[in-house]
């Protein structure tokens, strides 16, 4: 059976999610609103998306023997990272739709292969190379350069600059010898990030872009919509709309973009899932990206993106709970503020442990309240 004429899957259906994360658990919720079943495969019975989930089973995202008992018992198979193994994935397809398929992930999961990716598909990106030979990379991509671990690298882990004086060849063995890329210092004006779902049948819905400030190499708000032209934003869209076809992608995904002083768009990076920078979907929007996500896999119509307000989306990183829990009065008291944690017991530094939602059409006092209600946590907790 093709993928295009795959029957599909409506409600009662029962969805599996390789790994438990916080954008399973966030799938999980709306997925079972819906009247679907969520079996997931984490190593923690724990885990955020068990915690809301109607089975788990317990193994290692790269235990293919574990991910079979999963795929047995389940309608269609997704993802919460794209960092399980496409070889697990591809083990899987014959008992169960993988979506996004192995394929897909086999281009997405190693950063010099979706690289040459987006160079075959004509895409701009940062200067490359691979970093294997350290002096010719540089030669190539300049200093102050990053260098990046190939697999499994978030949150800019994995991630070492080279600046403009020291040794290079110190700051590489600081990635204990993981393949990995050099890329030019961008010299970006702001990053944005289109989220979009496509469909089995090739429907494609396209939310509102959204303008991403990171810290540290983590994402610390979202506004959207990114104010700007329309036609920078119909570019933006054609460039995340080409990735998903390009790819024959089936579900959400975002494509990370830095925009350069002079207007050009380059494309960061490709996440073939959901995404942190489309939280603000869940509430802003007709239908958020985890509900999208969920009608893409099941192949039933997607749903409408279209924003019914602006909105600004904070995280809650592990630092905040430095001292204990912070306390949510003044995020609760607000009443365009919608509170999401997700269930981590853990809080450690760097770690999204939660985020928040502030609903506001006007999307600058939002950011003003962000900052404010983030001060507010931090000095109390
Ligand atoms: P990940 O999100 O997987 O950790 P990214 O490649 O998106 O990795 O890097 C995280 C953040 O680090 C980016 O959003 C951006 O803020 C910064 N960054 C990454 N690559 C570059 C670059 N080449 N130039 C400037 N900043 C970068
Ligand atoms: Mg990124």
């Amino acid at each position: 059976m093709t993928a295009g004429r795959a029957a599909p899957l409506g409600p009662g259906a029962t969805i599996g999610v390789l790994g438990g994360g916080q954008l399973g658990r966030m799938m999980a919720v709306v997925a079972r609103q819906m009247g679907y079943r969520i079996i997931v495969l984490d190593p923690s019975a724990r885990c955020p998306t068990a915690q809301v989930s109607d089975g788990v089973v317990v193994g290692a995202l790269d235990d293919v023997q574990a991910a079979r008992h999963l795929a047995s018992q389940v309608d269609v198979i997704t993802l919460d990272t794209e960092h399980v193994p496409a070889d697990v994935l591809a083990e899987l397809e014959p008992i169960a739709p993988v979506r996004p398929n192995a394929s897909v992930l086999r281009t997405i999961q190693d950063r010099l292969v979706q690289k040459q990716f987006l160079d075959r598909i004509g895409l701009p990106q940062a200067s490359w190379a691979p970093a294997d030979d350290l002096d010719a990379a540089l030669a190539k991509v300049g200093r102050p350069a990053i260098l990046k671990v190939r697999r499994a690298g978030y949150d800019g882990k994995g991630q070492q600059r080279i600046d403009l004086d020291g040794d290079p060849h110190a700051v590489l063995a600081k990635l204990r010898g993981e393949p990995a890329v050099a890329e030019e210092v961008v010299r970006f004006t702001r990053e944005i990030s289109v989220i979009l779902a496509r469909g089995l049948d090739g429907q494609i819905a396209i939310y509102p872009v959204a303008e991403n400030v990171h810290r540290h190499h983590i994402l610390h708000t979202t506004r959207a919509p990114a104010p700007m032209p329309d036609a920078q934003r119909k570019r933006a869209e054609a460039i995340a709309v080409s990735v998903a076809e390009a790819l024959g992608h089936v579900g959400a995904m975002a494509v990370e973009m830095f925009e350069l002083p002079d207007g050009r768009l380059l494309v960061n990076e490709i996440a073939p899932r959901t995404h942190n920078s489309g939280h603000y979907t869940y509430g802003a929007c007709a239908t958020s990206q985890f509900e999208q996500h969920v009608r893409a896999i099941c192949g039933v119509p997607l749903g409408d993106p279209r924003a019914l307000t602006g909105a600004v989306m904070v995280n809650l990183i592990g630092d905040l709970w430095a001292k204990g829990p912070p306390q949510w009065h003044d995020v609760l008291a607000r009443p365009e503020a919608r509170l999401h944690l997700y269930g981590k017991d853990a809080p450690a530094p760097g770690r999204k442990m939660g985020h928040v939602v502030l609903l506001d059409d006007d999307t600058d006092r939002a950011l003003a309240t962000a900052q404010s209600l983030i001060a507010t946590l931090a000095a109390r907790s």
